[in-house]
This record gives structure tokens, C-alpha cells and sequence, in this order.
């Protein structure tokens, strides 16, 4: 049996409120996705929650808002989960590659700054693996170019002493059972603009004057209309149910990562490899744990093979959108920062089921794939 690299935390409490939700008999958008948006806005500290069905739909929503449409362009990071990018391309625009710190895996207000031209419409700021970017320094950057935050591996962790989320003008977020939190699928939008919140909300929900659940509540006959071309980008009341009992679990969730990083980070220190670590501004949430691999070490496929043959699953590092073949021709500036990660990082297992001695059987087998002894 291999140590899996992600394991979803889900107990029987989520397995009741998914059933509740069934027994109800309101299974699509309805009153516990309010109060999942609600509670989830909270606990990141933005004012409004806008419940999407996952962050793909949930980016492209935010760049459809901001008008994002052909001829604009918009900077990404290439090292990102290729979602990112592509949500640029559903509206038409440019994604423009910018590159990231190798300490940080982010973008950085020096290499946002490179990337902007006159046709730059918005920069998609990512916190990578659930490493905050430096928001701060990037909105400086970018001046009156709004700034959209991709927080779908983010939930939990912290920037400039708050919660990831807190004073973000649009950020985007993940439930996938990859990521902290999880809906089986699923997505959220939150913002602080009350304006922005309505317009999602009739975006999500092919650009009806009023949700079913109002109509519902409205009593009478109501006739809807639909205002604007729009999508069916809804999450249900099922998954809304599993997610607020998911939500409850978070900080535990968080803690208990970063005990495990920490003493992976033990582990790691005496072979002399780098590994992901809180960055001067705030901390992660350890979503992924990535370790930089020496200059001469072996290719990176033989060392994910070598680590599978010794019962750990482990995973190449972020994948760098560059890279692969849908962005083949895309023009792209020179991107070091993003190919020294993607070619030679790698995630190790990290979940709330691993032990100590799974812990020291993992570095041990990366040892060995290495060739390292430790000093
Ligand atoms: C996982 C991920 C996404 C996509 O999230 P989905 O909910 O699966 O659509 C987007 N951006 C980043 C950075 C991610 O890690």
C-alpha cells in the first residue's frame, strides 16, 4: 500500500448533511449554499461569498466581470494548475506568462511589472500550493489594473496578518478533494463590492433577474427575466451541506498540516534539500508540500519511480502552463523562476492520516532515490 499524496478529510458528519440535504428535497442551489457562502466569506473576511461549481468557473466569472474579453490581456503565473490561464482564454483575452520567485513559487511586483503593457486588462495573482503571495507589493505594481487573487489552494492561510481572502477585491477558491476543503466539486467567489456580489450571483445562474430560491420565497407568481447572456455555474445544496461541516474542520485541518511540515522540515534539513516554508509576509497552509531537488540529481521521472517502487506516491511539482502542449506558440517571455520549479520540485505526501514513521519512510526513500546520506 503507498502513502497517497492527498487524502480529503471527510467523516461521517459530512455523510449526514449530504443525506439531509437528499431528504429535504431541495437539492440544487438553495438555503444551506446561502449559508456556506455566508460562513465562508466570514471566515476568510470578505463581505459577500458568490457559490460557484469549482474555481475554474468561479475565474472565469471574475474575468468576465471585469470586462475580459478579446484583444485584452491579462498576467498570470505559466507555474500554476493550467486553469488558471485557460480562464483568460474562455473570455477571449491573452493570458501573458509572468514568472515566479523559486523560494516563493509567486508572482512578485518586479516580474507583474515586466509583464504589463497597455493592453493589460488584470493580473491573476496566485497563491500558490497555498503560499500567500505578496498581494500588497503586486497591487502597488500594478496601479489601476485590478488585481483578481487565485486562492483555490489558499483557504486557511494568511497575509499581512489576516486571513488570505481579507480586503481581496475578487478572490477565487477551490473545493476540489485536492485542495483543504472540499465539495466533491465546487467553487467560490468573494469580494467586498456589493455591486460585483449581485452580478455574480445573476452570472452564475444564466443571468436571471432572481434565483429560484427568491422566486420560492417570493410566494406569489413571479416571472423571472434573464438580463444578460450568462452560465450554469451553481453549486448544490448537497455539496453546500458537505461543505459547511468541511468548513468547521479547517483550522484543525491547517494546524495539523503545519505540524507535519514542520517536522518535515526536520527531516529534510540534515540531507540539504529545500523544501516549501512561510514567506516573509504570512503563512501557508501547507496545501502542498514541495521539495526543490539538487541540481544533479536525477530526472525527475526516475525519481518519482523510485519513490513509487518504495510505496510513496509522490508528485512532480507544479506544472508550469508554458509547458504544455495547449500553450505550444504561445509567446512567453523567459521564465527561470517557473522552469527551475516545474523541472525540479516535487510534492511529497502530506494528509491527516500520515505518521511519523510515514513521514521518516518518505524521506528516507527520497534519500535514497537522491543518492544523499544526511550530514
Ligand atoms: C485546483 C486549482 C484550480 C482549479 O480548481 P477547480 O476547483 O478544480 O476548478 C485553479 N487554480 C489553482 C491554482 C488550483 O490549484
Amino acid at each position: 500500500m503507498a502513502i497517497p499524496v492527498m487524502k480529503p478529510l471527510l467523516g461521517e458528519e459530512e455523510a449526514l448533511a449530504a443525506a439531509e440535504a437528499v431528504r429535504s428535497g431541495w437539492v440544487a442551489q438553495g438555503p444551506r449554499v446561502a449559508k456556506f457562502e455566508q460562513e465562508f466569506a466570514a471566515r476568510v473576511g470578505a463581505e459577500h461569498g458568490i457559490a460557484v461549481s469549482s474555481c475554474t468557473t468561479a475565474l472565469h466569472l471574475c474575468l468576465h466581470l471585469l470586462g475580459v474579453q478579446a484583444g485584452d490581456e491579462v498576467v498570470v503565473p505559466s507555474l500554476s494548475f493550467i486553469a488558471t490561464a485557460n480562464a483568460v482564454r474562455y473570455c477571449g483575452g491573452t493570458p501573458v506568462f509572468a514568472d515566479v520567485d523559486p523560494l516563493t513559487g509567486n508572482l512578485t511586483a518586479e516580474t507583474v511589472a515586466a509583464a504589463i503593457t497597455p493592453a493589460t486588462k488584470a493580473v491573476l495573482v496566485v497563491h500558490q500550493g497555498g503560499v500567500p503571495a505578496d498581494v500588497k507589493s503586486i497591487v502597488a505594481a500594478a496601479g489601476d489594473i485590478p488585481v483578481v487573487e487565485d486562492a483555490a489552494c489558499a483557504a486557511g492561510s494568511t497575509l499581512d496578518g489576516k486571513p488570505v481572502g481579507s480586503g481581496a477585491l475578487l478572490a477565487a477558491w477551490s473545493f476540489h478533494p485536492r485542495k483543504l476543503l472540499t465539495t466533491g466539486e465546487g467553487g467560490m467567489v468573494t469580494t467586498d463590492n456589493a455591486e460585483w456580489a449581485t452580478r455574480l450571483r445573476r452570472l452564475r445562474e444564466h443571468g436571471m433577474s432572481m434565483s429560484a430560491a427568491d422566486r420560492h420565497a417570493a410566494g406569489g407568481a413571479v416571472v423571472e427575466s434573464y438580463v444578460e447572456t450568462a452560465f450554469n455555474y451553481r453549486l448544490t445544496d448537497i455539496q453546500a451541506a458537505v461543505g459547511l461541516v468541511q468548513l468547521g474542520r479547517l483550522d484543525g485541518i491547517v494546524e495539523q498540516r503545519r505540524a507535519l511540515a514542520a517536522r518535515y522540515h526536520e527531516l529534510l534539513a540534515p540531507l540539504g534539500l529545500r523544501a516549501v516554508t512561510d514567506p516573509a509576509h504570512g503563512t501557508t497552509n501547507y496545501q502542498s508540500f514541495w521539495v526543490a531537488l539538487p541540481e544533479d540529481a536525477p530526472p525527475l521521472l526516475d525519481v518519482l519511480s523510485s519513490l513509487a517502487a518504495a510505496g510513496v506516491s509522490a508528485r512532480r511539482g507544479i506544472m508550469a502552463a508554458h509547458l504544455e502542449p495547449a500553450y505550444d506558440g504561445h509567446p512567453h517571455p523567459a521564465l527561470p523562476g517557473t522552469e527551475e520549479l516545474a523541472r525540479r520540485s516535487l510534492i511529497l505526501p502530506l494528509h491527516h492520516e500520515l505518521t511519523d514513521a510515514d513521514q521518516k519512510h518518505v524521506v528516507g526513500a527520497l534519500a535514497e532515490a537522491l543518492g544523499l546520506v544526511a550530514k
